[in-house]
């Protein structure tokens, strides 16, 4: 990294605050207020994501299962943005802009899994970080981001030395309350079925790289025989959607207070 001077760390760190408070080209909005929430369906249109043993389209399974999301958390008076609503292909970096102008107090984007090692199954919750937690999280990451077009946003950060600590710096701001979303989801999802969670992990996925709390959700595995037949049954998809808004419902709830609490 280019060296920095005394004038120049306090001028970062004016501009950090500023990056914290206002989010360029977001909406205005009350911050003490848990109001709107970004659900992303991944893939679509040109890109199938996973395909599972009997058909079933990564890109279709997580879109049904963010409508319901959308669906459940407007009857519970919150407002939800869908970074997609059909079956269309939006890059990656449009879906963090979306949920940028949106305001969103939280990202939510939906997936599901596949592996080589056919017995691979089970839900995992990950959040953002440069580092994975290991090689299997890496593939993850690396499959998942294939939809961007463009140059990478950490790549162009890491150019300049004060965006790349500004990206540092929104990035510890988010990822305390990303960890605790995510361990929120993942014991709410770990509860459905009689299959071991495979945990909160880390992973560089471009798509969490915004400017609120962000995590990605990979249901189970459409490589695995009952886990596609889990996921692609109504019952099962009913069973995704009730635990993921109750997980965003009682993150929501513990915003505020920590808010109230100030
Ligand atoms: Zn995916």
């Amino acid at each position: 990294m280019a060296r920095v001077t005394r004038a120049g760390i306090s001028t970062i760190w004016a501009l950090a605050a500023w990056v914290l408070v206002s989010a360029p080209g977001a909406a205005v909005v009350d911050s003490s207020r848990f109001d709107t929430v970004v659900i992303d369906a991944g893939h679509g249109g040109g890109d199938s994501g996973a395909l599972g043993l009997r058909g079933t389209q990564e890109k279709t399974l997580v879109l049904q299962i963010a409508q319901g999301m959308a669906e459940r958390l407007r009857e519970g008076g919150l407002q939800v943005v869908l970074t997609r609503r059909d079956d269309v292909f939006v890059p990656l970096e449009r879906r963090f802009a979306i949920a940028n102008d949106a305001g969103g107090d939280l990202f939510v984007s939906i997936h599901a899994n596949a592996s080589t090692d056919a017995s691979a199954h089970g839900p995992e919750v990950y959040f953002y970080a440069a580092e994975a937690t290991d090689e299997s999280a890496k593939r993850v990451a690396k499959r998942e981001n294939r939809a961007l077009r463009g140059e990478s946003p950490s790549e162009d950060a890491t150019a300049d030395p004060v965006l790349a600590i500004l990206g540092d710096l929104k990035r510890t701001a988010f990822s305390e309350e990303s960890v605790r979303f995510a361990r929120i989801a993942e014991i709410e999802l770990s509860r459905l079925r009689d299959v071991p969670s495979r945990g909160v992990k880390q992973a560089p996925f471009v798509v969490l790289n915004g400017l609120m709390p962000a995590v990605l959700v990979e249901v189970g595995f459409l490589s695995h025989p009952s886990d596609e037949q889990w996921m692609r049954s109504r019952s099962g998809q009913r069973q995704v959607v009730s635990a993921l808004v109750k997980a965003v419902l009682a993150y929501g709830r513990a915003f505020e207070k920590k808010w109230q609490a100030q």
